[in-house]
């Protein structure tokens, strides 16, 4: 038995995710690039690539690991680039997309033999978090005054739009798409490529998938466009747990099970978005499960067990994939989740991939 605590990405339910997006590209015409800042355990990506076009990136890291890793189309977008990195990151791109126009101004001559996009902020977003809504007041994220847009035509061939987050609403895309046609649908007919990035919420439970694919379809032939999508959370959703092991129970007027692990350092966007880990709901035993390190709100969330928790039982965190592996972290020098693959192999083989040592920790600080 693999040691916890590890993230197990269950490879059949990564490929049930993979197959929405195959059927939608094929009815759509859309093409799906993995959004590497949700997921980029490139462990897994032998079975994403043959589903997905390529990549998309927010950095020229990202950019290079989805060219090394993935293949396919590989799209560079960064919110500013560097002198120093620009040359370098369109040795990988095949499509760079600046973020403003003064980073097209100051770079595009440099780009010029491979395709240029900008991002385009329609000023209104699905996001709930002011932390993650694009089109939060002052937003740095894009260009939406339409001289500027017009200003940058004769240099760029697409633009990238991404204002969805985790989006389950297809109606609500749909109205938005009409807002985004009716806004800025001269300018984009002028275009080859739009990108409308991600945050759509397609792969999951009773996703309208046939409705979505005729929407971008006639989007795209409306505007004479290749749509592009950009799926972080949707490529991956549903597939990974983090198992953990109870360490240790307590109880201080209410039983808390401290595990070991940490959703600071493992799960940390729990902790920025205030949310509680999925744990198991079933049983007449409750417990609060709570990680390891010394931060008092370190706390996965309630769970219920069908028996009373022992020392050493094990606990699966559901959904542990998206914007999780990417953000773990070595606080309190808690050791990082080993990374294990259950196999389609029909005998659910589990291959660990990648352990985690003291000279990791070490290293990753001098
Ligand atoms: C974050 C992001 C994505 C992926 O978003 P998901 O909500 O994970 O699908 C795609 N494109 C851009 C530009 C992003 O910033």
């Amino acid at each position: 038995m693999i040691p916890t605590p590890y993230y197990l990405i269950d490879e059949a339910r990564l490929l049930e995710n993979m197959h929405k997006i195959a059927r939608l590209r094929e009815l759509s015409g859309a093409k799906a690039l993995l959004a590497l800042k949700c997921f980029a355990t490139w462990g897994a990506f032998d079975a994403m690539k043959p589903h997905m076009d390529g990549t998309t990136s927010s950095s020229l890291f990202e950019l290079r690991l989805g060219r090394e890793k993935f293949g396919g189309e590989t799209h560079a977008y960064s919110v500013a680039w560097s002198d120093g990195e620009i040359d370098e990151a369109i040795s990988y791109a095949d499509k760079i997309i600046f973020n403003s126009l003064s980073q097209l101004d100051r770079f595009a001559d440099k780009a010029s033999h491979i395709e240029i996009g900008l991002r385009l902020n329609p000023r209104f977003s699905t996001s709930g978090f002011d932390l993650a809504d694009p089109a939060r007041p002052f937003s740095r994220l894009g260009e939406w005054d339409i001289a500027r847009l017009e200003a940058a035509l004769p240099r760029i061939s697409g633009v990238m739009i991404h204002y969805n987050c985790e989006n389950r609403d297809f109606d609500l895309f749909d109205q938005q798409l009409t807002r985004i046609e009716s806004e800025f649908g001269d300018f984009l007919r002028k275009l080859k490529w739009v990108s409308l990035g991600g945050g759509i919420h397609f792969t999951g439970e009773g996703y309208p998938l046939e409705k979505l694919a005729a929407r971008l379809r006639a989007f795209s032939e409306r505007l004479g466009v290749q749509v592009y999508l950009e799926p972080g959370e949707a490529s991956i959703t549903q597939s990974t747990t983090l198992e953990v092991s109870v360490l240790d129970i307590v109880d201080n007027g209410k039983k808390v099970a401290i595990v070991d692990s940490s959703i600071e350092a493992h799960m940390l966007d729990l902790l920025i978005y205030r949310e509680t880990a999925k744990l198991p709901q079933e049983g007449d035993y409750p417990y609060q499960v709570a990680g390891k390190t010394c931060l008092a709100g370190d706390i996965f969330g309630e769970a219920r067990f069908a028996a009373p928790l022992q020392v050493g039982d094990r606990i699966s965190v559901q959904d542990a994939a998206g914007y999780t592996m990417v953000k773990k972290n070595w606080f309190n020098g808690v050791n990082m989740p080993a990374i294990a693959i259950r196999r389609a192999d029909g005998n659910g083989t589990v291959e660990l991939i990648r352990e985690f040592t003291y000279e990791d920790y070490a290293s990753s600080l001098s």
